[in-house]
């Protein structure tokens, strides 16, 4: 469940806050709720997401969204079921900006949560990429309705602003979002594929 449930999935009864089987001090919401026909439990969780930092020498790749122009963040989106956060955010970077990038080659750089709109948390896990590991024209699609790559003065000197699901996320300064991720693709080591997986 990704909102507070209100009545049990499995038999329709109306469920009640109780305490957490685990100790969580991290949401002042109730997470756990219980069902008191089906004696078990019904719980309240975050939505998995992350973003793509492109990098291109000191600009990142912004997308405007499309629900409140003027506003940009990184290209991101939410992890669908069988998909690894590394295809997620690949897929989303693809619908919202036409560049394709290998799976493999996103490097971590960050990960957060938030609450984007009213009782609908998320977790994200956030990679970062160079521009060169990428392919394709920069064209907005999707959800967004521009796409292009700025340094922290040319949006600072534009008439844009950072969204506020991204300055949730990665706070106000696009120069802090530029550094983290240089830093790790400068650090990047390439994910191996453990032995034996089935999934
Ligand atoms: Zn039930």
């Amino acid at each position: 469940m990704n909102q507070p449930p209100t009545h049990c999935p499995y038999c329709g009864t109306a469920v009640e806050p109780v305490d957490s089987p685990m100790v969580s001090d991290a949401a002042d919401t109730a997470m756990v709720y219980r069902c008191e026909s089906c004696e078990d439990y019904v719980f309240y969780n975050p939505t998995p997401g992350g973003s793509v930092a492109v990098i291109d020498g000191d600009s990142v790749l912004l997308v405007e969204d499309f629900r409140s122009p003027g506003e940009w963040k990184l290209p991101s989106g939410r992890i669908e079921l069988g998909e690894t956060p590394r295809e997620g955010v690949a897929r989303e970077l693809e619908e919202e900006t036409g560049l394709a990038v290998d799976p493999a080659d996103l490097v971590y750089f960050f990960d957060e949560a938030g609450e984007p709109a009213d009782e609908q948390y998320m977790v994200g896990i956030d990679y970062a990429v160079h521009r060169a590991d990428t392919t394709g024209t920069v064209e907005a699609a999707s959800d967004a309705t521009d796409a292009r790559f700025f340094t922290p003065e040319e949006l600072a000197a534009s008439p844009h602003e950072l969204k506020f699901t991204h300055v949730q996320r990665f706070g106000d300064s696009l120069a802090w979002v530029i550094e983290e991720a240089q830093s790790a693709l400068a650090d990047c080591r390439p994910p191996s594929t453990p032995p034996g997986r089935t999934y």
